[in-house]
């Protein structure tokens, strides 16, 4: 009943273009059927390396680009009817209007904080764009955005300033201020610190857990540093060739991982004590072509633990117990070393 965001199924697969020709075999399957689910107030992290379509999937589930197909189901406070909490809406049919006023609920972080703003703009009209759609008279649209400013850290004349004006840092706060202008209770945060300055990386982390207390948010946290996404998720998914393989709570991803990827991901994450001596497992090899995925279960060509059946048969996506999903064959007899540190 806390879900605010459900997922079923979810494709996005791109056809490839030779010459002026579509092929409609040639697709990049960048999303080939995600499952997961967002508890309200939660942080749900998503991780995996570059090309596993973890960006992919948080911008298909805003329709910012069109999935191919699936399941989307929302919990909307804003398109609630009279005597109603919310409503469930079945986000793939929506209608324009009511997707435009699903986009006010559901909004985005962007990863590149210099490209991601309008630089003709000023830095109050950024923020104070998405405040049109509502009827605030002027004023009271300043002083919102004036607000939205100083929570992100920013002062209140920095309104009449140009992004240019600003450091990585400060302009990924106008980017979060222009995130939370419209009220949102989901905000999908897409690598929201990999471009900035590592020291600065931890200020913006903190800024968006306490904006997430005073605003009362759901995040869908992308990241590639494991460390990060530990940090700021209650449940981490760990996604490969777009596909979910594991999802459980960030505690026991680390404590108990299931699924032989994310072993090898969490190997990879530095030790901080240095008498501590872990087995590093080595992927071999790159991530395979999303175009041609390898058979059966994705991570076969890289995997120590793969038998006969991996290679033949795609592993289910099931429940071991305890909301602890994992596709993997072998996941209930393999013994997978913990992450200490
Ligand atoms: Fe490895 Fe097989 Fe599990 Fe895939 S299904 S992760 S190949 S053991």
């Amino acid at each position: 009943d806390n879900i605010l965001l459900d997922v079923k199924g979810l494709k996005k697969h791109f056809p490839i273009r030779k010459g002026y020709v579509k092929s409609e075999k040639a697709t990049v399957k960048a999303v080939d059927g995600v499952n997961l689910f967002i508890k309200e107030g939660e942080t749900l992290g998503i991780v995996g390396e570059s090309g596993c379509g973890k960006t992919t999937a948080g911008r298909s589930i805003l329709r910012l680009i069109e999935p191919t197909e699936g399941e989307i189901s929302f919990k909307s406070k804003k398109l609630a009817g009279p005597g109603e909490k919310y409503r469930q809406v079945d986000v793939m049919r929506s209608p324009p209007k009511e997707l435009k006023s699903l986009r006010q609920e559901m909004q985005i972080i962007f990863q590149d904080p210099y490209s991601s703003l309008d630089p003709r703009m000023t830095v109050g009209r950024i923020v104070g764009e998405p405040l049109r759609a509502h009827a605030l008279a002027k004023g009271e649209r300043a002083d919102r955005v004036a607000y939205l400013l100083e929570s992100v850290g920013l002062k209140p004349d920095h309104a009449n300033r140009y992004p240019h004006e600003f450091s990585g840092g400060q302009r990924q706060r106008i980017g979060i201020a222009r995130a939370l202008a419209p009220n949102p209770s989901l905000v999908v945060a897409d690598e929201p610190v990999s471009a900035l300055d590592v020291s600065i990386q931890a200020q913006v982390t903190n800024l968006l857990l306490d904006l997430q207390q005073e605003f009362d948010l759901t995040y869908m946290f992308i990241g590639h540093d494991l460390s990060v996404v530990k940090y700021v998720s209650d449940r981490v998914a760990v996604m490969y060739l777009g596909k979910v393989v594991e999802l459980v709570s960030a505690g026991k991803l680390f404590s108990e991982p299931k699924h032989p990827y994310t072993e090898a991901l969490m190997s990879a994450v530095p030790v901080p004590d240095p008498d501590f001596e872990m087995k590093r497992i080595l992927l071999q090899g790159d991530v395979p072509s999303p175009v041609n995925p390898p058979s059966g279960c994705h991570f076969h060509p890289r995997c120590q633990y793969a038998r006969d059946i991996c290679k033949e048969k795609i592993p289910e996506y099931r429940d071991l117990g305890g909301e602890h999903f994992v596709a993997c064959h072998r996941a209930d007899e393999l013994d997978l070393l913990p992450v200490v540190g």
